[in-house]
């Protein structure tokens, strides 16, 4: 097929199916690349579109289905879900269903009627031989950093994907990840044996996201500070990460007994626990969720509008991949870190007992470097993912609030003469502070610290601006962390000149954590007096009571995205809907009217009159290929009435191809009656055929005979 051949069939199914109208940067071209036969390496951020590059291809293949390779369950569902809903037949088999169930979804593949089929690696690898058997269009390796030991997730179950591309050589495979250092990189390729393939290198920028780092203010200011956000968006719901099991549970309980729809997640949870918090976050029961990093991977909620961390994480690629399940649908969307020392200890010992310590110390001291940061985030993410800007984002807390300078050396005096004074190797940064400040606790009395001339000289200031002083200073190099000797602080020759008046130190302003933008904004009344606005939130009202109904995720029916887009369109027929973006055919038709409804009740316009609008979503059905009674199902109408609707097509002239609904035989059975009895036909045929068919004969016969007319002037 020719080039403009292939883009414009591709152009066409995203159209169709997923109501886009144009590709993202790149994702056309690694499709071309696919369906082509070409092998393929994807490297775009969450969010960054990479489904489509294995979908599509999918879909342009004329037969065969594409096996995906998937990590989890969790993320096999939500895709094979959001396709089916997107009228894809696409089906999964892994261990979360009965065997049964399996074996029926392995049938539907070898009988050609999927065109996606998920799996995890240990059910391809084990049953192979079987498996090979498939008319494979293309092997997807979703999660592909899972291959490299160098990854921040290995499974060593990804290893032995490497036996695919030695078995079958000539089916394409894609592999899919959002980490994007070259070391990874090139492992996917070697480990997977890929050959010369197609690599796509997507920005990873989610300029979206807006990104903040603050020093851990402590837990009550922290939940504060939640609890703001969740007020700030009551219809969506967002992500507090903790890094232990604990810290999730503590959280949770906080956040409950504020009042908050909050529910946990953790690895220490039972399978059945878990999923039921999963649920009510997917559905938007929950506000929040309370997690460990073990929540999360492949979690394709598109409404998640803020991912706080509690503590830091303990390299780049993980923050920036849990940062990124927020704002997937492309509207703002907040990420906050509050980091500490705390933090770093524990993540330290973490490093050293992985096995990987040099590789895992590395990657720490980078995150800790962007946490404590004082020039744009972004600049710093992208450029640690080798992608370099030379200009500031304009949406991190460093380039909203550039932090004001102050000459420090008087503070750092006062915090190196009280490590000085308590002995030069004896306190870590927790003590220190107390010290500074005067607080009279029992370890400090016991010890004598509260003797100690420096005690209590820095009371004028708060615990969380000495935390945030102190940390500047370890960053500055006036002290180091003896990790190695219970973590306390040392002071550095740097630190000793500051001490003796020899060198001077500059210091960053602290600036408080604050959820709302600025105090101003949350006096905003509730209801919106943007009409664009007021429509959006009527239609996710809508889009709810939808998904209660259907029992599916909110945002599988419409993102965000696409109401917004609807809010301001005002789409009042079908055909207007459809060229709302994210509005594909099957989603029109199977959801479009209650929309539609609303948007002409907003507009003071009759909900009634939508005439035509059910035949239109036949038709619209019929030219994607439904059959009369999928058809029916769809639209939860009689079979009946999709007959007469086609009945009606055909005598309009909208549909001139009928084989795949009426046979020959029946055409001509149907007719014959009606030429040779013209007044008893009807009851003749009735006991024999659906009214329905007898309707669709008549009408074919009709426009034969209107086209036989013209054809004769
Ligand atoms: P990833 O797998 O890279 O994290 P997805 O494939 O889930 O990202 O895509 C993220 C979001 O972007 C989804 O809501 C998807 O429907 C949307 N999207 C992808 N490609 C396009 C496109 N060409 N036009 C509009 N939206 C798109
Ligand atoms: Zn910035």
């Amino acid at each position: 097929m020719s080039d403009s051949g292939l883009k414009s069939r591709a152009l066409g199914l995203l159209a169709k199916f997923y109501g886009y109208r144009s590709f993202r940067p790149g994702q056309y071209e690694v499709i071309e690349a696919v369906a082509s036969g070409r092998d393929a390496v994807v490297l775009l951020p969450t969010g960054g579109g990479k489904s489509l590059c294995f979908q599509l291809p999918a879909l342009l293949a004329g037969s065969g289905v594409a096996v995906v390779v998937s990590p989890l369950i969790a993320l096999m569902q939500d895709q094979t879900a959001a396709l089916v809903a997107n009228g894809i037949p696409a089906a999964a088999v892994h261990s979360n269903q009965d065997e049964e169930y399996n074996r029926r979804v392995l049938e539907a593949a070898f009988a050609g009627k999927l065109k996606l089929l998920y799996t995890s690696p240990e059910r391809l690898l084990l049953d192979l031989d079987r498996w090979s058997r498939l008319d494979i269009s293309l092997f997807a390796i979703d999660e592909a950093h899972c291959i490299s030991q160098w990854g921040h997730d290995f499974r060593p179950d990804y290893t032995a994907l490497s036996v695919l591309k030695e078995r079958l050589p000539h089916v394409p495979v894609v592999a899919l990840t959002a980490t994007a250092d070259r070391l990874t990189r090139d492992d996917i390729i070697g480990r997977l044996g890929l050959r010369d393939p197609y690599c796509l290198l997507g920005s990873f920028d989610r300029p979206n996201i807006s990104l903040r780092a603050y020093s851990n203010p402590g837990m009550k200011a922290r939940m504060k500070f939640i609890a703001e956000l969740v007020r700030k968006y009551p219809q969506d719901s967002g992500i507090a990460y903790c890094l232990s099991r604990d810290g999730a549970e503590k959280t949770h309980a906080a956040l409950s007994a504020m009042g908050l729809r909050s529910v946990c997640y953790h690895a220490g949870m039972t399978a059945d626990a878990r999923s039921r918090s999963m649920k009510a976050f997917l559905d938007g029961r929950a506000q929040v969720v309370c997690a460990t990093v073990a929540f999360g991977m492949g979690i394709d909620k598109s409404n998640i509008r803020w991912v706080v961390h509690n503590n830091m994480p303990g390299n780049i690629e993980s923050y920036y991949q849990e940062i990124g399940r927020a704002g997937r649908d492309g509207m703002p969307a907040e990420a906050v870190l509050f980091y500490s020392y705390a933090d770093v200890i524990t993540l330290r010992k973490f490093a050293e007992e992985s096995g990987r310590q040099a590789v895992n110390l590395e990657k720490l001291a980078r995150m800790q470097a962007f946490a404590e940061a004082k020039v744009c985030r972004r600049r710093i993410l992208l450029s640690y993912f080798s992608e370099e800007r030379d200009c500031d984002c304009g949406n991190c807390d460093i380039c909203r609030n550039p932090p004001s300078r102050f000459d420090g050396t008087v503070l750092a005096q006062k915090a190196l003469s009280a490590v000085m004074r308590t002995g030069g190797t004896n306190i870590g940064v927790f003590t220190l502070n107390n010290i500074l400040r005067g607080m009279r606790r029992s370890d400090i009395v016991r010890a004598g610290y509260d003797r100690i001339r420096t005690f209590g000289v820095g009371a004028d200031l708060s615990q969380q601006q000495w935390n945030d002083y102190i940390s500047q200073m370890i960053q500055l190099g006036v002290f180091e962390i003896a990790y190695d000797d219970a973590n306390h602080l040392r002071v550095t020759p740097y630190g000793m000149k500051i001490l003796r008046g020899e060198a001077s130190l500059t210091l960053s302003t602290y600036v408080p954590p604050q959820a709302a933008a600025g105090k101003k904004q949350r006096r905003e009344p509730a209801v919106s007096t943007d009409p664009v606005k007021q429509l959006f939130e009527q239609l996710k009202a809508v889009r709810t009571e939808i998904a209660r109904k259907e029992g599916m995720a909110p945002y599988l029916v419409f993102s965000d995205a696409t109401l917004l887009e609807m809010a301001s369109r005002r789409p009042s027929t079908v055909d207007e809907l459809l060229q709302v973006s994210g509005v594909g055919e099957r989603k029109a038709v199977r959801f479009g009217r209650s929309f539609i409804t609303a948007v002409r009740k907003f507009e003071g316009l009759s909900a009634a009159s939508q005439q035509g609008t059910s035949l239109r979503e036949t038709l619209i059905l019929f030219n994607a290929g439904v059959q009369p009674a999928e058809i029916a199902r769809i639209k939860n109408i009689k079979l009946v009435t999709v007959h007469t609707h086609l009945a009606r097509l055909i005598e309009e002239g909208m549909i001139s191809t009928y084989g795949s609904f009426i046979s020959r035989k029946e055409y001509e059975t149907i007719t014959e009656e009606f030429e040779r009895n013209p007044e008893g036909a009807y009851e003749a045929l009735k006991e024999r055929f659906d009214q329905g068919i007898i309707a669709i004969a008549r009408a074919i016969k009709k426009s034969k005979s209107v086209a036989e007319e013209k054809a004769e002037d």
